[in-house]
Protein backbone atom coordinates (compact mmCIF):
# COMPACT_ATOMS: atom_id res chain seq x y z
CA UNK A 1 0.00 0.00 0.00
CA UNK A 2 1.24 3.58 -1.30
CA UNK A 3 1.06 6.52 0.81
CA UNK A 4 -0.81 7.73 -2.17
CA UNK A 5 -3.80 4.82 -1.43
CA UNK A 6 -4.00 5.27 1.97
CA UNK A 7 -4.26 9.56 1.42
CA UNK A 8 -7.07 8.38 -0.94
CA UNK A 9 -8.90 6.08 1.67
CA UNK A 10 -8.58 8.71 4.34
CA UNK A 11 -10.00 11.43 2.02
CA UNK A 12 -13.06 8.91 0.95
CA UNK A 13 -13.84 8.12 4.08
CA UNK A 14 -13.74 11.89 6.36
CA UNK A 15 -16.92 12.80 5.07
CA UNK A 16 -18.84 9.96 6.59
CA UNK A 17 -16.80 10.10 10.14
CA UNK A 18 -18.44 11.83 13.07
CA UNK A 19 -15.62 13.79 14.66
CA UNK A 20 -15.30 13.23 18.32
CA UNK A 21 -16.76 16.42 19.84
CA UNK A 22 -18.48 17.74 17.31
CA UNK A 23 -22.49 17.89 17.64
CA UNK A 24 -24.49 16.34 14.76
CA UNK A 25 -27.86 16.12 14.00
CA UNK A 26 -28.45 12.48 11.70
CA UNK A 27 -31.05 13.92 9.59
CA UNK A 28 -29.56 17.31 8.49
CA UNK A 29 -25.62 16.14 8.56
CA UNK A 30 -26.09 12.51 6.88
CA UNK A 31 -27.66 11.82 3.69
CA UNK A 32 -28.69 8.17 2.84
CA UNK A 33 -28.55 8.69 -0.83
CA UNK A 34 -24.94 10.67 -0.10
CA UNK A 35 -22.38 9.56 -3.37
CA UNK A 36 -19.28 9.81 -1.98
CA UNK A 37 -17.76 10.41 -5.21
CA UNK A 38 -18.58 7.52 -7.02
CA UNK A 39 -21.55 7.86 -8.99
CA UNK A 40 -21.63 5.39 -11.56
CA UNK A 41 -22.47 1.57 -10.14
CA UNK A 42 -19.89 -0.11 -12.39
CA UNK A 43 -17.23 2.51 -10.85
CA UNK A 44 -18.60 1.56 -7.49
CA UNK A 45 -18.41 -2.42 -8.05
CA UNK A 46 -14.85 -2.21 -9.86
CA UNK A 47 -13.50 -0.05 -6.88
CA UNK A 48 -15.15 -2.61 -3.96
CA UNK A 49 -13.56 -5.58 -5.90
CA UNK A 50 -10.12 -4.06 -5.50
CA UNK A 51 -10.92 -3.22 -1.79
CA UNK A 52 -11.66 -6.53 -1.19
CA UNK A 53 -8.68 -8.16 -2.11
CA UNK A 54 -6.69 -5.26 -0.43
CA UNK A 55 -9.03 -6.60 3.05
CA UNK A 56 -7.96 -9.96 2.27
CA UNK A 57 -4.13 -9.22 1.71
CA UNK A 58 -4.51 -7.14 5.03
CA UNK A 59 -6.20 -9.82 6.82
CA UNK A 60 -3.83 -12.37 6.31
CA UNK A 61 -0.76 -10.39 7.62
CA UNK A 62 -3.06 -9.65 10.55
CA UNK A 63 -3.82 -13.07 11.38
CA UNK A 64 0.17 -14.03 10.77
CA UNK A 65 1.42 -11.49 12.89
CA UNK A 66 -1.25 -12.53 15.40
CA UNK A 67 -0.74 -9.22 17.85
CA UNK A 68 -3.39 -6.96 17.18
CA UNK A 69 -7.17 -7.38 16.47
CA UNK A 70 -10.15 -5.84 14.86
CA UNK A 71 -13.75 -5.57 16.47
CA UNK A 72 -16.88 -3.99 13.45
CA UNK A 73 -19.81 -3.26 15.10
CA UNK A 74 -22.56 -2.90 12.27
CA UNK A 75 -25.34 -1.36 13.37
CA UNK A 76 -28.67 -0.16 11.02
CA UNK A 77 -32.41 -0.43 11.26
CA UNK A 78 -33.89 -3.61 9.44
CA UNK A 79 -33.36 -3.99 5.76
CA UNK A 80 -30.40 -2.10 6.40
CA UNK A 81 -28.38 -3.97 4.28
CA UNK A 82 -26.03 -5.71 7.72
CA UNK A 83 -26.05 -9.06 5.85
CA UNK A 84 -25.09 -8.02 2.40
CA UNK A 85 -22.33 -5.82 3.92
CA UNK A 86 -20.81 -8.34 6.06
CA UNK A 87 -21.06 -10.67 2.92
CA UNK A 88 -19.05 -8.99 0.72
CA UNK A 89 -16.55 -7.36 3.17
CA UNK A 90 -15.69 -10.72 3.90
CA UNK A 91 -15.54 -12.53 1.04
CA UNK A 92 -12.11 -12.73 0.12
CA UNK A 93 -11.11 -13.32 4.10
CA UNK A 94 -10.29 -16.69 4.86
CA UNK A 95 -12.92 -18.40 7.33
CA UNK A 96 -10.16 -18.89 9.86
CA UNK A 97 -9.47 -15.02 10.71
CA UNK A 98 -12.96 -13.68 10.24
CA UNK A 99 -15.93 -14.25 12.40
CA UNK A 100 -19.46 -12.84 12.79
CA UNK A 101 -21.08 -13.03 16.58
CA UNK A 102 -24.59 -11.77 16.01
CA UNK A 103 -26.60 -10.55 18.36
CA UNK A 104 -30.65 -10.58 19.15
CA UNK A 105 -33.25 -10.59 22.01
CA UNK A 106 -30.75 -11.60 24.96
CA UNK A 107 -31.81 -14.91 26.64
CA UNK A 108 -32.46 -15.37 30.19
CA UNK A 109 -28.30 -16.85 30.43
CA UNK A 110 -27.35 -13.75 29.49
CA UNK A 111 -29.81 -11.46 30.85
CA UNK A 112 -28.20 -12.91 34.45
CA UNK A 113 -25.30 -11.34 33.54
CA UNK A 114 -24.31 -7.36 33.61
CA UNK A 115 -25.11 -5.82 30.42
CA UNK A 116 -21.76 -5.94 28.70
CA UNK A 117 -21.10 -9.65 29.73
CA UNK A 118 -22.57 -11.06 26.21
CA UNK A 119 -20.35 -8.46 23.97
CA UNK A 120 -17.12 -9.28 25.75
CA UNK A 121 -17.60 -13.81 25.04
CA UNK A 122 -17.48 -12.86 21.25
CA UNK A 123 -14.95 -10.27 21.21
CA UNK A 124 -11.58 -11.18 19.16
CA UNK A 125 -8.72 -12.91 19.67
CA UNK A 126 -5.41 -11.63 18.42
CA UNK A 127 -4.72 -12.13 15.20
CA UNK A 128 -8.84 -11.98 14.24
CA UNK A 129 -11.32 -9.70 12.64
CA UNK A 130 -14.79 -10.07 14.45
CA UNK A 131 -18.17 -8.72 13.16
CA UNK A 132 -20.53 -7.84 15.04
CA UNK A 133 -24.03 -7.46 13.65
CA UNK A 134 -25.92 -6.04 15.87
CA UNK A 135 -23.48 -5.19 18.89
CA UNK A 136 -23.43 -3.55 22.82
CA UNK A 137 -24.62 -0.45 21.29
CA UNK A 138 -28.32 -2.34 21.40
CA UNK A 139 -28.10 -1.74 24.66
CA UNK A 140 -28.19 2.03 23.85
CA UNK A 141 -30.76 2.20 21.22
CA UNK A 142 -33.48 -0.86 21.37
CA UNK A 143 -33.32 -0.61 24.77
CA UNK A 144 -33.63 3.35 25.21
CA UNK A 145 -36.65 2.99 22.72
CA UNK A 146 -37.90 0.37 24.50
CA UNK A 147 -37.43 1.10 28.10
CA UNK A 148 -39.08 -2.48 28.98
CA UNK A 149 -36.00 -3.73 28.15
CA UNK A 150 -34.40 -2.24 31.21
CA UNK A 151 -37.02 -4.50 33.35
CA UNK A 152 -35.65 -7.73 32.27
CA UNK A 153 -32.34 -6.04 33.01
CA UNK A 154 -33.14 -6.65 36.54
CA UNK A 155 -30.84 -3.19 37.24
CA UNK A 156 -30.94 -1.90 41.05
CA UNK A 157 -32.68 1.32 41.34
CA UNK A 158 -29.24 3.03 41.81
CA UNK A 159 -28.17 1.63 38.46
CA UNK A 160 -31.38 2.84 36.74
CA UNK A 161 -31.79 6.21 38.33
CA UNK A 162 -30.39 9.51 37.49
CA UNK A 163 -28.94 9.31 33.72
CA UNK A 164 -28.77 5.64 33.03
CA UNK A 165 -28.08 6.42 29.02
CA UNK A 166 -24.85 9.27 29.90
CA UNK A 167 -23.66 6.74 32.71
CA UNK A 168 -23.88 3.54 29.57
CA UNK A 169 -22.28 6.05 27.18
CA UNK A 170 -19.41 6.43 28.98
CA UNK A 171 -19.21 2.39 30.10
CA UNK A 172 -18.86 2.52 26.47
CA UNK A 173 -16.46 4.23 25.91
CA UNK A 174 -14.22 3.40 28.85
CA UNK A 175 -14.40 -0.58 27.51
CA UNK A 176 -13.77 0.67 23.77
CA UNK A 177 -11.01 2.48 25.12
CA UNK A 178 -9.41 -0.28 27.01
CA UNK A 179 -9.60 -2.40 24.10
CA UNK A 180 -7.56 0.02 22.03
CA UNK A 181 -5.16 0.24 24.46
CA UNK A 182 -4.65 -3.46 24.68
CA UNK A 183 -4.43 -4.07 20.76
CA UNK A 184 -8.18 -4.43 19.66
CA UNK A 185 -9.18 -1.61 17.57
CA UNK A 186 -12.94 -0.94 17.85
CA UNK A 187 -14.43 -0.28 14.03
CA UNK A 188 -17.89 1.37 14.40
CA UNK A 189 -20.32 1.46 11.50
CA UNK A 190 -24.00 2.63 11.05
CA UNK A 191 -25.46 1.92 8.04
CA UNK A 192 -27.73 5.23 7.42
CA UNK A 193 -31.31 4.10 5.32
CA UNK A 194 -34.10 6.52 4.35
CA UNK A 195 -37.65 5.81 5.44
CA UNK A 196 -39.05 5.53 2.17
CA UNK A 197 -36.11 2.81 1.02
CA UNK A 198 -37.07 0.93 4.15
CA UNK A 199 -40.74 0.76 2.86
CA UNK A 200 -39.27 0.15 -0.78
CA UNK A 201 -37.18 -2.67 0.91
CA UNK A 202 -40.36 -4.55 2.59
CA UNK A 203 -42.44 -4.13 0.29
CA UNK A 204 -39.71 -6.27 -2.44
CA UNK A 205 -39.89 -8.85 0.88
CA UNK A 206 -43.75 -9.08 0.34
CA UNK A 207 -44.06 -8.85 -3.32
CA UNK A 208 -40.79 -11.23 -4.62
CA UNK A 209 -41.50 -14.64 -3.66
CA UNK A 210 -37.68 -15.76 -3.08
CA UNK A 211 -37.33 -12.33 -0.57
CA UNK A 212 -40.78 -13.55 1.47
CA UNK A 213 -38.51 -15.55 4.18
CA UNK A 214 -36.85 -12.03 5.51
CA UNK A 215 -40.19 -10.34 5.73
CA UNK A 216 -41.14 -10.11 9.48
CA UNK A 217 -44.53 -8.48 10.49
CA UNK A 218 -42.51 -7.30 13.55
CA UNK A 219 -40.15 -5.09 11.71
CA UNK A 220 -43.06 -3.25 9.82
CA UNK A 221 -44.52 -2.25 13.65
CA UNK A 222 -40.58 -1.32 14.57
CA UNK A 223 -41.17 1.58 11.53
CA UNK A 224 -43.86 2.94 13.95
CA UNK A 225 -41.12 4.14 16.08
CA UNK A 226 -38.52 5.83 13.40
CA UNK A 227 -38.41 9.01 14.97
CA UNK A 228 -37.39 7.74 18.39
CA UNK A 229 -34.62 5.45 16.96
CA UNK A 230 -33.42 8.58 14.79
CA UNK A 231 -33.19 10.13 18.10
CA UNK A 232 -31.49 7.69 19.78
CA UNK A 233 -28.88 7.14 16.85
CA UNK A 234 -27.99 10.95 16.80
CA UNK A 235 -27.33 10.90 20.88
CA UNK A 236 -25.40 7.87 20.01
CA UNK A 237 -23.44 9.04 17.67
CA UNK A 238 -22.93 12.58 19.59
CA UNK A 239 -21.70 11.01 23.19
CA UNK A 240 -19.49 8.25 21.50
CA UNK A 241 -17.70 8.79 18.77
CA UNK A 242 -14.21 9.22 20.01
CA UNK A 243 -10.53 9.62 18.73
CA UNK A 244 -10.20 5.81 19.73
CA UNK A 245 -13.07 4.63 18.12
CA UNK A 246 -14.97 7.37 15.79
CA UNK A 247 -18.11 6.48 14.14
CA UNK A 248 -18.88 6.22 10.76
CA UNK A 249 -22.49 7.15 9.01
CA UNK A 250 -22.37 4.96 5.94
CA UNK A 251 -25.24 5.92 3.14
CA UNK A 252 -27.38 2.72 2.87
CA UNK A 253 -30.03 3.82 0.39
CA UNK A 254 -27.62 2.17 -2.60
CA UNK A 255 -26.65 -1.16 -1.52
CA UNK A 256 -23.50 -1.29 -3.75
CA UNK A 257 -22.20 2.17 -2.57
CA UNK A 258 -22.87 0.90 0.89
CA UNK A 259 -20.48 -1.86 1.00
CA UNK A 260 -17.96 0.26 -0.45
CA UNK A 261 -17.97 2.46 1.72
CA UNK A 262 -17.70 -0.33 4.32
CA UNK A 263 -15.15 -2.07 3.24
CA UNK A 264 -12.99 1.61 2.64
CA UNK A 265 -13.55 2.18 6.65
CA UNK A 266 -12.47 -1.28 7.59
CA UNK A 267 -9.66 -0.98 5.05
CA UNK A 268 -8.28 2.21 6.43
CA UNK A 269 -8.20 0.79 9.98
CA UNK A 270 -6.22 -2.48 8.60
CA UNK A 271 -3.60 -0.16 6.88
CA UNK A 272 -3.19 2.30 9.65
CA UNK A 273 -2.69 -0.63 11.54
CA UNK A 274 -0.12 -2.06 8.73
CA UNK A 275 -0.18 -5.75 10.61
CA UNK A 276 3.48 -7.50 9.48
CA UNK A 277 4.41 -11.04 8.85
CA UNK A 278 6.66 -12.19 11.23
CA UNK A 279 10.79 -11.85 10.83
CA UNK A 280 12.11 -15.26 10.83
CA UNK A 281 14.72 -15.45 13.60
CA UNK A 282 18.11 -17.09 12.75
CA UNK A 283 17.68 -20.38 14.09
CA UNK A 284 13.66 -20.71 12.12
CA UNK A 285 15.44 -19.81 9.33
CA UNK A 286 17.98 -22.68 9.24
CA UNK A 287 15.41 -25.31 10.39
CA UNK A 288 13.40 -23.85 7.09
CA UNK A 289 17.01 -24.08 4.82
CA UNK A 290 17.70 -27.39 6.21
CA UNK A 291 13.65 -28.90 5.60
CA UNK A 292 14.22 -27.89 1.88
CA UNK A 293 17.49 -29.60 1.48
CA UNK A 294 15.58 -32.85 2.92
CA UNK A 295 12.92 -32.43 0.87
CA UNK A 296 15.48 -31.74 -2.42
CA UNK A 297 17.16 -34.93 -1.13
CA UNK A 298 13.97 -36.83 -1.51
CA UNK A 299 12.96 -35.65 -5.37
CA UNK A 300 16.78 -36.63 -5.86
CA UNK A 301 16.76 -40.12 -4.36
CA UNK A 302 13.14 -40.49 -6.18
CA UNK A 303 14.30 -40.12 -9.20
CA UNK A 304 17.67 -41.58 -8.94
P1 LIG B 1 -32.13 -10.39 10.26
O1 LIG B 1 -33.53 -9.88 10.45
O2 LIG B 1 -31.46 -9.84 9.04
O3 LIG B 1 -32.01 -11.87 10.37
P2 LIG B 1 -31.62 -9.11 12.78
O4 LIG B 1 -30.34 -8.65 13.39
O5 LIG B 1 -32.65 -8.07 12.52
O6 LIG B 1 -31.21 -9.86 11.45
P3 LIG B 1 -33.66 -10.48 14.18
O7 LIG B 1 -33.70 -11.84 14.81
O8 LIG B 1 -34.64 -10.12 13.14
O9 LIG B 1 -32.17 -10.26 13.67
O10 LIG B 1 -33.81 -9.37 15.29
C1 LIG B 1 -33.04 -9.32 16.43
C2 LIG B 1 -33.78 -8.42 17.39
O11 LIG B 1 -33.10 -8.43 18.63
C3 LIG B 1 -33.85 -7.00 16.93
O12 LIG B 1 -35.18 -6.55 16.92
C4 LIG B 1 -33.07 -6.24 17.99
O13 LIG B 1 -33.59 -4.98 18.25
C5 LIG B 1 -33.18 -7.16 19.18
N1 LIG B 1 -32.11 -6.95 20.15
C6 LIG B 1 -30.79 -7.01 19.94
N2 LIG B 1 -30.11 -6.71 21.05
C7 LIG B 1 -31.02 -6.48 22.01
C8 LIG B 1 -30.95 -6.11 23.38
N3 LIG B 1 -29.80 -5.96 23.98
N4 LIG B 1 -32.09 -5.95 24.05
C9 LIG B 1 -33.29 -6.12 23.44
N5 LIG B 1 -33.44 -6.45 22.15
C10 LIG B 1 -32.31 -6.64 21.45
MG1 LIG C 1 -34.55 -8.56 11.66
Amino acid sequence: MTDLQAGRTESFIAPLRVVPGKKVDLAADFDPKYEAGVAKKADGVELLRVGIELLAEYQRRLAAEQTRGVLVCLQALDAGGKDGTIRHVMSGMSPQGVRVANFKVPSVEELDHDYLWRYARRLPRRGQIVIFNRSHYEEVLVVRVHPENLDRQRLRASARGGNIWKRRYREINAWERYLTDNGFRVVKLFLNLSKEEQRIRFLKRIDVPERNWKFSAADVRERAHWDAYQQAFTHMLNATSTEWAPWYVIPADRKWRARLCAAAVLAHTLIDIDPQYPKMSAPARRELANARKELEEEANRGSG
